[in-house]
This record gives structure tokens, C-alpha cells and sequence, in this order.
């Protein structure tokens, strides 16, 4: 079985304020085994039908700590799956980068954020791993890392900027009815 498997079913979104989306996912233990190997290729599809760059399973309405990432262009997929994903150092070096969420629909920000982080994680053979990352996937890694503790990237903006933004997705959503 792919884990990018075209035909997995599709998972709705959830969409903030949504309250799982504030919550902490729990660590992955060796019985989620299925449950993550089930969830992995739904969380792909969802991502790339939608389409998106990553997606965390709370964003999904799962607690387990889970997710995915492809940050490569479309002719070219790299999937990346990440169980129990740890960001074990970052760079003093700041880099900035223009952000959006699945949750978050249509609104984007430019978020600041350290340049280079070094993420541990389990694949989904559970064998332990570590990757290095700047530029876009390394903003990717912590704006997904943070989904799985509650945190949006909305919350990086001043009070003023986030309630501008908020208030505007608020209002599209109840065009959206
Ligand atoms: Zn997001």
C-alpha cells in the first residue's frame, strides 16, 4: 500500500475556531499502528485535493500526533510523513515567510519564524529519524509541529492584525452560509 494512495477517502477539514484545533495531540503508541497507517493516505489525499503543503491530523479531528508534508512542486511529489514529530534544535537566524492554513481558509500572513530547525520523528515503519530544514519546508515543519499543540499561526500576528484576519474569515464563512 502507497501511503499517497489516490483513492483513500477524503477527510473534511476542520475549519477555526473549531475546537480541536486548540487542542494538544496525544504521543503515537505503538497500537495506534493502524489507526496511523489508516489515517496517513486520507491525510494525503485530503492535502493534496485541497490543495495544501502540509496538513496535522488535528486539522482532521484526530488527537494522534501526526503529519504531513509536500512542499515539492506537483510534477515532482516528495511525501513526508511524520509520527511524533520533535523540532530538537533551531536556528538564532529568523527567516520570514508568507503563511496560510487549510483551517484558515483564503487568509495568509507573513509569518516570522527561526530559519532552520532539526526535526526527530518516526516514519510510518516506526524506525526513528531526523531531518534538517530551511526555507519553505522548514516553515512548513513548525507550522505543522505547533497544529499538534493547539497553536495557529495566526497566533504570531499582534492583537490587531489576528482580529482583522479572524473577523474576515468569520465574515466569509457566513457568505460561504
Ligand atoms: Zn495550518
Amino acid at each position: 500500500m502507497s501511503e499517497t494512495q489516490t483513492d483513500a477517502p477524503l477527510l473534511p477539514i476542520m475549519i477555526y475556531p473549531e475546537s480541536v484545533l486548540r487542542k494538544v495531540a496525544r504521543a503515537v503508541q505503538p497500537n495506534d499502528a493502524d489507526a496511523v497507517r489508516a489515517l496517513v493516505p486520507s491525510m494525503f489525499a485530503t492535502m493534496y485535493k485541497a490543495p495544501g503543503i502540509g496538513l496535522a491530523a488535528n486539522q482532521i479531528n484526530s488527537l494522534l500526533r501526526v503529519i504531513v508534508i509536500d512542499v515539492a512542486p506537483k510534477d515532482e511529489p516528495a511525501p513526508l510523513a511524520l509520527i511524533n514529530p520533535e523540532i530538537i534544535a533551531k536556528s538564532d537566524e529568523l527567516a520570514t515567510q508568507e503563511e496560510g492554513c487549510l483551517s484558515i481558509p483564503d487568509l495568509y500572513a507573513e509569518i516570522t519564524r527561526p530559519a532552520r530547525v532539526k526535526v526527530r520523528y518516526q516514519d510510518l515503519q516506526g524506525v526513528k529519524q531526523e531531518i534538517e530544514a530551511e526555507g519553505l519546508l522548514s516553515a512548513c515543519l513548525q507550522h505543522e509541529i505547533d497544529h499538534l499543540n493547539g497553536v495557529l499561526f495566526v497566533d504570531y500576528l499582534s492583537a490587531l492584525k489576528r482580529n482583522m484576519l479572524l473577523r474576515k474569515l468569520a465574515k466569509q464563512q457566513k457568505a460561504k452560509g
